[in-house]
Order: C-alpha cells, then structure tokens, then sequence
C-alpha cells in the first residue's frame, strides 16, 4: 500500500472521541450494555474509576445490533444503496444491521470534505448530539474508487460496531520507528505530534479492548503503514476488507450472521455428490476431516432416494434449507437439525412459476431473490413474494456476465459466501462471482482441484 501514499492521497482514520465531560458516563453505559466492556481492574457493580474510563470496550451487547443509519448532508440513493451495502457487510458474519431512517437515525453520517475519515466507537454514538455526524466519509461519492469502499466504509463501520486499531497492538507498535513515524504522519496527513502518537504510537491496553491473540496485519481493522517507518523495513499491508480473523472474531461478539448466504450458522457449508456429502470449513478454506462421508445415517429424515443423491441444496435463511430432488422437494430445520413434518412435497404446486422438476442448482442472493437454474436456463424468484419473477426462465447466456460457454449450459451447483461473492460450479471448474460488480471475476473459471482444499474435484450435484 505504500505507492498509494504517492499516487493518490490515503487518507487515514481516527477514532473520534467523545468531548471529555461526557466520557465517564459512556463509559459506564457502555459497562451497563455489555458487562465484557469493563476494563481489567473495574469491580462489577461499583462505579468506575476515572483511571479506567479510556481503558473500557464501547461494544453493543452480544445479543446483536440493528442501527439505523442517516446523511445528515443529504446523499442520492445510488450512493446511500452502496454505502449501506458496505456497512451491511458485516452482517455476512455476525447479527448486525444497518438500515436507512431519516427517524431519530443512530448512525449519522456526513460527507465533509477534508474531514477525514472517522467514526465515533460503538456505543458512543448513544452519547453524540443528535445533530452531529458519529461517521465522517471523506468526500465520499459515486466516483469514489469501488476498493475505497470496502476499505474505508468497512473499516469506519468496524468502529461504529466497537472494534478498535488493530495496528495498536504493542506487537505491531513495538516494530514502528516513533520519530520516522511522527514525521510520516505529519506530512501526508497534516496530524500533530501528539495526534500521531495517539492515534499509531499508542498501544491498545491489554484490558476490554484486546481481539484476537495473534496481531492480525490484513484485518480491515489494521491501517497500512509503509515499510519507511518501520524499523525492520517490513510494511504493514493493512486490511482492504473483512477477512477471515475478522470474520471470526465479529461472529465470537456478536454470534449469528444477518445476511442469507450458503454458510450455515455453524461456519459450514455441505456439498453433495451421489450418495456423498462433505463439510466445508468457509473460514479455514477447506474440507472438514473425515469427509466425504455418507448421506444415510447424517442427515436426519432424510428419505431413502434423498440418501441416494439429491438435485439441488438451497440454504433459505438461517433456520431452513430446501433440498430438491426430481419433482420434489423436502424442506430441512437448520435449528432443529432434520426434516420438517409433511415432506417431501411436490414442487409443482408449492414454488409458483419454478421448474416443475429436474433443477440443477439453486441460491439465496443478498438482494432477496432466489435464482434456480436448470439445463440452460435460470429462473429469479422472489422471496417475499414466494413466486417466480414475470419474464422467467431466461437463458443463461447473455444474462450472467463472464460466465464461460460451458457454464451457460450447466450449473452443478452455486453458492453464495458472503454479500460479496458466489461460487458457480459446473463439470471440474468454477468461477467465483462478484455480486456488487454483478460480474464474473477475472482469472475464471479455475479447478475445483487446485483451490478448494478437500472438496469434491467434479461433478458436484449440490
Ligand atoms: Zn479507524
């Protein structure tokens, strides 16, 4: 990231503060809303020491959080869609929401040119007047590089659901040459001696506030610090968006995704191949041990032909699955861990407007629609509607750009990973699928051999 302090302004973060007189009371709320924010040293029940004010997490209670979300200098809807979009990334992973309100919104963000980038910390957005901004996006706009927008409204919603620095770990801090630093950050971000010392030189204490064990230097919480400024020559790359640390550590404080994908709550995702399933790790990239295994005996209430193989796996939301074989279908309890009474069911009958049989694959997308595919064809359906969309099936070619000519003809199966990619796999290959851009990504399709660690190579079913 270094050559992007030469080639375009990187601009960096602070995590505002709120105005000293009304910090021992955020901070004892914030003791109030999640008993884990208290620092090391703070008796349960007894009001807090001053010295320990600066020392306690602003995190929301575990069980979750839907914030809503306003611009207080007014924004289109293109760009209110696609800075919600980034910040309900975070919902791939753990129970957060954010929604647009213009009632009393919690999240209050602004625009402000040469303000830099910045968010208040979690439960401190309580304590902010509500006439003021709790987020700062630097003169945000449609033009805005898309990479800027994972790497910043990612990282300042990050804030805004109490994560701090992740490059204030001492591990990292230790490695930071202090007067290399302080004149880095002087010149490329105009900050003071004393802002550059809080805000890079200051390790995050071992108390409320500590994440993972290892220091993580691709955590979108981690800034990019150039090479120049540290004493062993190594950058840090800093995050450029959610990663697999994050991920984790978001679903440990806030357990339980928000948005529809093919990973269950569990962290997994299941592949089937003939009388064969296996359980993907979607965290650790790879195969469970001791897969495949057998369907029969797996997957309770299961019946026997759907033992045999089944058509087609369709992770609904976090409590159904739908499994589909030849005119049927039978609809699983995530929660409860086995079929549902009363199925199988016919699917002519039941899924308005859907392929009556033989469907290849289907998935759940981010924008509520479900798309089914079948030979050469898909077919969206809409979820709140639980019908199929007017003017399907359609082909698949000429509607799912970069899709390769065998792709066009068949799907095997298609998963969404999180709000940002899906992965289509037909015969040996796959391609990965970037749902913003609605796109292929470059560089597919690929084997399924070589990247996915364990899986089936070919001719996965569902
Ligand atoms: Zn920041």
């Amino acid at each position: 990231m270094e050559h992007a302090t030469h080639e375009h302004p990187y601009i960096g973060c602070t995590i505002k503060e709120l105005p000293e007189e009304l910090q021992h009371a955020a901070a004892s709320r914030a003791i109030e809303l999640n008993p884990a924010n208290a620092p090391a040293g703070h008796t349960p029940g007894e009001a807090l020491p001053g010295r320990l004010v600066l020392l306690t997490g602003k995190r929301w209670p575990p069980a979750g959080k839907r914030l809503t979300v306003d611009f207080l200098d007014g924004v289109a809807a293109d760009l209110r869609t696609r800075i919600l979009f980034h910040m309900n990334a975070w919902g791939s992973w753990c129970n957060v929401r954010f929604t647009w309100s213009t009632d009393h919104p919690q999240v209050r963000i602004t625009r402000a040119p040469g303000g830099g980038y910045w968010s208040n910390l979690g439960t401190d957005i309580l304590h902010v007047d509500a006439s003021k901004p709790t987020m700062n996006l630097d003169s945000f706009s449609m033009t805005t590089r898309d990479s800027e927008f994972y790497r910043v409204v990612r990282h300042e919603t990050g804030h805004t659901l109490g994560f701090p620095h992740e490059h204030l770990r001492k591990e990292i801090i230790d490695r930071i040459d202090t007067a290399k630093a302080i004149t880095y950050f002087q010149r490329t971000q105009g900050w003071s001696r004393d802002k550059v010392i809080s805000n890079v030189l200051t390790p995050l204490n071992q108390s409320a506030l500590v994440e993972t064990q290892q220091p993580d230097p691709l955590s979108i919480m981690c800034y990019a610090l150039p090479g120049s400024i540290m004493k062993d020559g190594v950058g840090v790359p800093g995050g450029t968006d959610i990663d697999q640390n994050d991920a984790q550590f978001a679903g440990e404080v806030y357990p339980g995704a928000t948005w529809p994908t093919s990973i269950w709550p569990n962290g997994k995702a299941y592949f089937f191949k003939g009388g064969q399933y296996i359980r993907y790790d979607a965290r650790a990239d790879k195969a469970d041990p001791g897969y495949p295994a057998p369907i029969a005996g797996h997957w309770p209430g299961f019946p026997p032909e759907y033992e045999a193989g089944v058509d087609a796996l369709v992770v609904w939301n976090l409590n159904q699955a739908y499994f589909f074989k030849g005119a049927q279908y039978i609809r699983y309890s995530i929660q409860f861990d086995r079929v549902d009474h009363d199925f199988p069911r016919t699917i002519a009958g039941n899924w308005p407007g859907l392929f009556p049989d033989g469907i290849d694959a289907g998935v759940v997308w981010p924008s509520g629609k479900a798309y089914f595919f079948r030979g050469a064809q898909y077919i969206r359906y809409d979820i709140a509607n639980d019908k199929a969309d007017p003017g399907y099936p359609k082909p698949i070619a000429g509607n799912w750009p970069g899709f390769p000519p065998s792709f066009q003809n068949h799907i095997d199966s298609a998963v969404v990973w999180n709000n940002t990619k899906a992965y289509f796999f037909s015969g040996d290959q796959y391609i990965r699928y970037d749902i913003t851009a609605d796109a292929t990504d470059a560089g597919y399709p690929a084997p399924i051999a070589a990247n996915w660690s364990g899986l089936f190579a070919s001719d996965i079913d569902a």
